[in-house]
């Protein structure tokens, strides 16, 4: 799925221009918590830039991705996530990605998070 970036609800939270529930951003990366939480922590990492699912990355992006994930260890520490933590991708109708900007999905919090798909 095509989405230009001005009709990105990501690339406009990174921009400022949607308020989010900012975690962290630098130069590359933002981080924020989903608006909908599926366990007490329940944050996004996404690149800065539009990029619209796991499947459309590059060899351009591999140190983009690998920052992605160490930020992701980094922020959940910070978050009290000591125990652990899942970080989940979805990509494409059959990943059930519902918001064509990739972004990483770190959830964790007292209980452990569960199987790691149902069914
Ligand atoms: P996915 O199915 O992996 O594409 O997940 C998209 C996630 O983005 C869902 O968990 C939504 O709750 C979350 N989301 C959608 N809009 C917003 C928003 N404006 N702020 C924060 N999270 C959002
Ligand atoms: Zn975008």
């Amino acid at each position: 799925m095509t989405v230009a970036a001005s009709d990105c609800i990501f690339c406009r939270i990174a921009q400022g221009e949607i308020p989010s529930g900012r975690i962290y951003a630098d130069e590359e990366l933002f981080a924020f918590h989903d608006i909908h939480p599926k366990r007490p922590v329940h944050f996004l990492i996404i690149p800065k830039q539009h990029l619209a699912s796991l499947a459309d990355a590059t060899p351009e992006h591999q140190a983009l991705l690998g920052k992605m994930l160490l930020k992701a260890g980094e922020l959940a520490r910070n978050l009290g996530l000591q125990e652990g933590f899942r970080t989940l991708i979805n990509t494409g109708r059959i990943g059930g990605q519902e918001v064509y900007h990739l972004h990483v999905h770190i959830l964790g919090g007292p209980e452990p998070v569960g199987p790691m798909v149902s069914g």
